[in-house]
């Protein structure tokens, strides 16, 4: 996410970051290469320009005068200037209304706009114990219907049916009653989408907005359109107020100009980032972390909450007793660690958030595809419980035996039974006395 951006100004700001003492003209030397970073970005101008100006001011300010890390100073105040455009800290959602709290959705066609129903759908239930409702007043795709009572299955959320022939309002009122019958805590209304924005549009999402009082309005735009996604949000902003904007497909984003423009444009918080195609691919919005991943500074804050949340922790435990009773990490713990680690959303989303990862060269990164770890647990998946739990039977015969049934070629078998034995020693180290410690210190 955001690779193009960051890239860039990683590279700008390593360049000015070691300098004992700091000019003018290497401020705006540096200041040049930032404006070139964000226009290329796709951030709107005017954007552009205050970020520029501000950073500018407090630069020439404090930067020259201090002789204290001059350079570092520089790049925090590039930081608290990205944090500051995309709106200071994490808005959340106001759920505290009386149930069913509304939430009306709003989004151009092909947005991602139903998808993230959904997602919000299962965020609500899983992460704020909400019981959610959901429904679509899109009469015009009898196909979008379909596609949420698909989507509300998988998430398990209450599906409020709806038919082509009743009017988006009627569907509205009649889903209120109904979701008020069902005790719910929130009913999401997904609204049609159109191919740009029109009157038509509008018109009939105002009069949901004046029916519905809803509590949040959220518009889902596409992260990928940039600069454009702000304009388009800041049309419906215009028309009926937004109480937040969802930027979808922010994982395909490799420039980032979409989450820069659109507090800046639209005065309105982005409330969440759609990170995938799957629905849990949700993440809240925090601007100082995002910050802070734009800057290859990692974000190890969401990869704690991420990792307390989906690791299992009664399997971690276990794992943390055998080895401390000195049992040996054999292939089904290995099959484990693999697991929790794709429930982490794979290799590529821990990297993303790991600082100075992006720095890794191309070549070792290729080398961590989450394709891989699949490929691994096939393996495993093609031994028998026994060699899972006594790898050192596994002779040549049984490797055939195993490539074979996993669609995959001795050598593979065998790179995994050496990461095995990689990990095995490691673990070993740690259950000795003072054995974590000395694996930091490895790692070094
Ligand atoms: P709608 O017309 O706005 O309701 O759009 P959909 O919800 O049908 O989504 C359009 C396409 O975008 C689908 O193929 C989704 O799987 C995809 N999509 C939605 N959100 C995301 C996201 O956050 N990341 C990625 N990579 N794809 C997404």
């Amino acid at each position: 996410m955001f690779e193009n951006l960051s890239d860039k100004l990683t590279q700008t700001l390593r360049g000015i970051q070691g300098r004992a003492k700091l000019s003018e003209e290497n401020v705006s030397d540096a200041l040049r290469d930032v404006r070139m970073a964000l226009l290329e970005a796709d951030v709107a101008l005017p954007v552009v320009k205050t970020f520029i100006e501000q950073v500018k001011t407090k630069a020439l300010g404090t930067v020259i005068s201090n002789a204290l890390n001059p350079g570092e100073q520089f790049v925090k105040i590039v930081h608290d200037e990205l944090v500051h455009t995309m709106g200071d800290a994490n808005d959340a959602l106001n759920l505290a209304a009386a149930p069913p709290v509304i939430i009306l959705m709003a989004g151009l066609q092909g947005a991602g706009k139903t998808t993230t129903v959904a997602k919000l759908a299962r965020y609500l239930s899983e992460r704020e114990k909400k019981k959610v409702a959901v429904v679509s007043a899109d009469v015009y795709r009898p196909a979008a219907i379909a596609q949420l009572q698909t989507l509300a299955a998988e998430v398990k959320a209450h599906f409020i049916e709806s038919t082509a022939d009743e009017a988006p309002l009627a569907i509205a009122e009649r889903a209120v009653a109904e979701a008020k019958k069902q005790f719910a805590d929130v009913l999401i209304v997904d609204t049609a989408g159109r191919l740009a924005v029109d009157e038509a549009m509008m018109g009939e999402i105002r009069s949901l907005q004046d029916t519905l009082q809803p509590v949040e309005t959220l518009f889902v735009v596409d992260a990928m359109t940039g600069q454009d996604a702000a304009n388009t949000a800041q049309a419906f902003n215009q028309a009926l107020t937004l109480t937040g904007v969802i930027l979808a497909k922010a994982d395909g984003d490799a420039r980032g100009g979409a989450a820069l423009s659109v507090r800046a444009i639209t005065g309105k918080p982005i409330k969440f980032l759609g990170m995938g195609e799957k629905s849990d691919a949700l993440e809240p919005f925090y601007p100082d972390r995002l910050a802070s991943r734009i800057l290859g500074m990692g974000d190890v804050l969401s990869l704690i909450e991420e990792a307390e949340r989906k690791v299992d922790k009664a399997k971690a435990q276990k794992l943390a007793n055998k080895i401390t009773r000195g049992r040996k990490f054999d292939l089904e713990d290995f099959r484990d660690q693999i697991d929790q680690m794709a429930n982490m959303g794979g290799i590529s989303s821990m990297l993303d958030k790991l600082p100075g990862a992006g720095q890794l060269p191309p070549g070792a990164q290729a080398q961590l595809d989450d394709g891989l770890f699949k490929r691994m647990g096939v393996i495993i998946d093609s031994m028998t419980a026994h060699e899972r739990r006594f790898p050192d039977v596994i002779n040549g015969s049984r490797k055939q035996r195993i490539a074979k049934g996993s669609g995959t070629e001795v050598p593979d078998v065998n790179r995994l039974l050496k990461q095995h034995k990689q990990m095995q020693k490691m673990m070993k180290k740690v259950s000795k006395k003072g054995g974590m410690q000395k694996m930091m210190r490895g790692l070094q």
